[in-house]
């Protein structure tokens, strides 16, 4: 019967409705692990890590100072200050920053 199938997916919507609900993804815009949702229904948990939680946060702080300036000169600060802190990356970014110039 028609009646006894849409009940059956009603019931079976509520529960991907509440399996969705459970499952959160973590909001650190760099990383895209999902985890179950243990936190409380007042402060749920948004980040998979602590790690996550800080990068995100620095994130936001750092495009609330960059994204006023616009996309280019937003880019060369994040270049230049990788350059500065990051001694590592620095070749990486130089190739990088080469190829850019190329391609201007
Ligand atoms: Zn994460």
């Amino acid at each position: 019967m028609d009646i006894g199938s849409s009940n059956l997916d009603t019931v079976h919507a509520v529960e991907m409705a509440l399996l969705k609900d459970s499952e959160m993804i973590c909001e650190n815009p760099l990383c895209d692990v999902r985890f179950p949702q243990t936190g409380m229904a007042i402060s749920p948990k948004r980040f998979c890590c602590d790690k996550c939680k800080q990068q995100a946060s620095l994130i936001k702080r750092a495009a609330a100072l960059l994204v006023p300036l616009g996309k280019e000169r937003a880019w060369e600060i994040i270049f230049e200050s990788m350059r500065e802190t990051v001694i590592e990356v620095a070749e990486v970014v130089d190739e990088v920053s080469q190829a850019m110039r190329k391609e201007i």
